[in-house]
């Protein structure tokens, strides 16, 4: 028996783009919401695919502990160090901090956490991962 599980997270951040020919170039903020998706084999003796307490503990630990309320910017970007001069928690990228590029690094990191857990590899994970409450980039193993 397979199933599909998500938990349901949220991320307050700022960040911007640069080179962006629009206005995402200027620092902004969202309210980001995110979906952890685990699909695999439902244990026999749990009757669960995995305990949403596992996916919730990951994402207090590994995601909303480094992102939430930081300011996300691209490592070249001039501003860091000004922020971090001014006491701003900051987490850096190589590439752009676009929701694409935040979308797979939590998903590495979900991946990560999961594969301890499903030695034999037998399961997917995603992230699906809402920039505004109009837009989301969709990402999976
Ligand atoms: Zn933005």
């Amino acid at each position: 028996m397979q199933a599909r599980i998500t938990k349901v997270s949220h991320i307050e951040y700022a960040h911007r783009i640069l080179n962006h020919p629009g206005k995402c170039k200027r620092l902004h903020g969202h309210s980001g919401k995110v979906e952890l998706t685990l699909s695999g084999q439902v244990q026999e003796e749990t009757g669960m695919v995995l305990d949403f307490e596992v996916l919730s503990t990951f994402f207090k630990a590994k995601v909303e502990k480094f992102f939430d309320h930081f300011t996300l910017l691209q490592e070249e970007d001039h501003i860091k160090k000004v922020l971090e001069m001014a006491g701003q928690k900051i987490f850096a990228f190589k590439q752009p901090p676009t929701a694409e590029v935040i979308s797979y690094h939590i998903l590495g990191l979900f991946i990560n956490e999961i594969e301890e857990r499903f030695p034999a590899g037998n399961f997917s994970c995603g992230v699906k991962f809402w920039e505004t409450e109009s837009s989301y980039v969709e990402v999976r193993s």
